[in-house]
């Protein structure tokens, strides 16, 4: 294993989607040190099934993609952002087919699925439902090709350096738990989503907000943070995690079934079981509210589809539910909503630049605009991807000399994993689960707020990287809940009982928070 140097022209936190594809943009004006607090393999990027959006089919247009991409986000995209996205999303994928992804073809010919609120079949998929494991794994090779970059694992970024109201540099807790400072030139966060703030999530253990959380306390502009998209259909079963069971099974024809066996989607959008994600996440907790049942699920219903077709199409989803005994071909598969992806983040511009200087973000950590209210599905990995390359490219540009500073980082930390830090996190997803969830009221946020306001003192000083991740949880906790309070309306993926409506009048705007303030502009 390697271990990060004292100093580096740039330091990209984060070896997912988003930081690798910044990394080889780098690599050419300087040294660049990824990352990652795990293994490299442990991000959202390895997780992702569905596929990535781009207009490349010939029965597609660029102005589409768009156009899906705004109504999805409910009034709240930034529509340069966008822009952005969709003319140079066939570009960056087109390099990525170069560097050696492998999509899955008809023939010789890109295979395109469909995804809910999506007019155009335009998801690229690879080994049918694995679609982040294979363009992480091109990612890396090409990585791995450029000797600039060092990617670093198991090293976990506490917090920004700061000088003369600069980033310039990060401390870590290195392998052997002793606390370190890098210094560079600039930095990156690329350090994916916050799903953790749930008891229940798709997310794996990483994504618990660090890089949201460090960037606030650096003093940064954080920004959307009450657009949590919550996907409809997680695995629920006693004792599995709640694996993610795409949505492009919907696509594919799959029905949503409550316990008395009917479908219900119709009754709740002209789309059907392809309505926006919110509307189906909610329509699945009023199933679940109104059923009898002690521990009520709805029901996936693949039976009516082509066993043999979805066995190749979703190999990964077939056998991860084998595992637990369900042949998705000719049972219901029980399912639950569950967190899944951070629309707001650390504010950038176009650049990926944040409010502070020498600090960059992109990915999910990253709030461009794109995904406004609610994000597209697919539109994440390529997300990543464009404004990824765009933030390596804006570094390189604004190379500055590095300053080297005296180091400070003295107290040793350890890596022992602190049990109470474990009853705090749980404490954590709880509240956020109960008072700032998929549906909620002014009421419970208030009380959630209050929960993690009791919570702060115990919280402070850790000791060890689990501790961290709950101080981060705890951060980003407070700033989901402070957001959703703030907007007394329902948009996107935000939704209050209490306030049901849109006031675009007050609303159509994003919610910033710095410091303590929040302001919407
Ligand atoms: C189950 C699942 C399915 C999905 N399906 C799709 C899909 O089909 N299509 C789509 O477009 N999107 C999908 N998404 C969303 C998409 O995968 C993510 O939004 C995207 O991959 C995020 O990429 P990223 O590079 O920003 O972050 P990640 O891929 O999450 O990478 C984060 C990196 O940051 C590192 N890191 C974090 N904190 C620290 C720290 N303190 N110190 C050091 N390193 C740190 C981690 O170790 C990791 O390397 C899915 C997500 C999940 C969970």
């Amino acid at each position: 294993m390697k271990c990060a140097p004292s100093e580096t022209d740039f330091i990209v936190v984060g070896a997912g989607v988003a930081g690798l594809r910044a990394a080889i943009e780098l690599a050419a004006a300087g040294r660049v040190v990824v990352l990652a607090k795990k293994e490299v393999t442990d991000s959202n990027t390895q997780w992702a099934q569905g596929g990535i959006a781009a207009a490349l089919s010939d029965e597609d247009e660029i102005g589409l993609h768009y156009q899906d991409t705004l109504n999805a986000g409910d009034g709240l995209c930034n529509p340069e952002a966008v822009k952005v996205l969709v003319e140079e999303g066939p570009a960056r994928i087109e390099e990525l087919i170069e560097w050696g992804t492998q999509f899955d073809r008809n023939g010789t010919k890109l295979a395109f699925g469909r995804e809910g609120a999506h007019s155009r079949n335009r998801i690229l998929h690879a080994h049918g439902d694995s679609t982040g494991r294979e363009i992480a794994r091109a990612l890396y090779a090409k990585v791995q090709t450029l000797t600039n970059i060092s990617v670093c694992e198991f090293e976990f970024t506490t917090d920004l350096q700061i000088n003369d109201g600069r980033v310039c540099g990060i401390q870590l807790l290195n392998q052997q738990g002793g606390l370190q400072l890098i210094d560079a030139s600039a930095v990156l966060l690329a350090s994916g989503g916050l799903g953790q703030l749930y008891s229940s999530t798709t997310n794996p253990s990483v994504a618990t907000g660090d890089g949201v959380a460090m960037a606030f306390r650096a003093g940064a502009e954080i920004s959307d943070m009450e657009f949590i998209q919550f996907h409809p259909t997680a695995l629920y079963l006693q004792k599995a995690p709640r694996f993610l069971l795409s949505e492009a099974l919907r696509g594919e024809g799959a029905y949503l079934r409550n316990d008395a066996m009917l479908r219900f989607m119709p009754k709740h959008h002209p789309m059907a079981e392809l309505a926006p994600r919110d509307v189906v996440a909610r329509a699945i907790v009023h199933e679940l509210e109104v059923s009898r049942a002690s521990e009520p699920v709805v029901y996936l219903d693949l039976t009516h589809l082509d066993g043999e077709h979805i066995k190749k199409r979703f190999p990964r989803i077939y056998s991860t539910c084998l595992q637990y005994n369900i042949d998705i071909t000719t049972e219901l598969i029980p399912i639950r909503p569950a967190a899944h992806y951070a629309m707001g983040g650390i504010r950038t511009d176009l650049q990926a630049h944040s409010s502070l200087p020498g600090l960059y973000a992109a990915g999910e950590a990253a709030a461009t605009g794109v995904h406004g209210a609610n994000r597209l599905a697919s539109n994440s990995l390529l997300e990543g991807l464009v404004f990824g390359a765009e933030a390596g490219h804006v570094m390189r540009g604004e190379l500055r000399t590095l300053q080297t500073r005296s180091k400070t980082a003295s107290t040793n930390a350890t890596n022992n994993v602190a049990s109470d830090a474990e009853a705090n996190i749980r404490d954590i997803q709880s509240s956020m689960w109960q008072g700032a969830g998929i549906v909620r009221t002014g009421a419970g946020l208030k009380q959630t707020l209050h929960k993690l306001a009791h919570m702060q003192d115990k919280l402070e000083h850790p000791k060890n990287r689990r501790a961290w991740e709950a101080r981060n949880l705890h951060t980003s906790g407070m700033l989901v809940a402070k957001s959703a309070l703030a907007r007394e309306e329902s948009r996107g993926a935000h939704y209050r009982t209490d306030f049901p409506a849109h006031d675009d009048k007050k609303f159509l705007k994003h919610s910033v928070i710095k410091c303590d303030d929040i302001a919407f502009i």
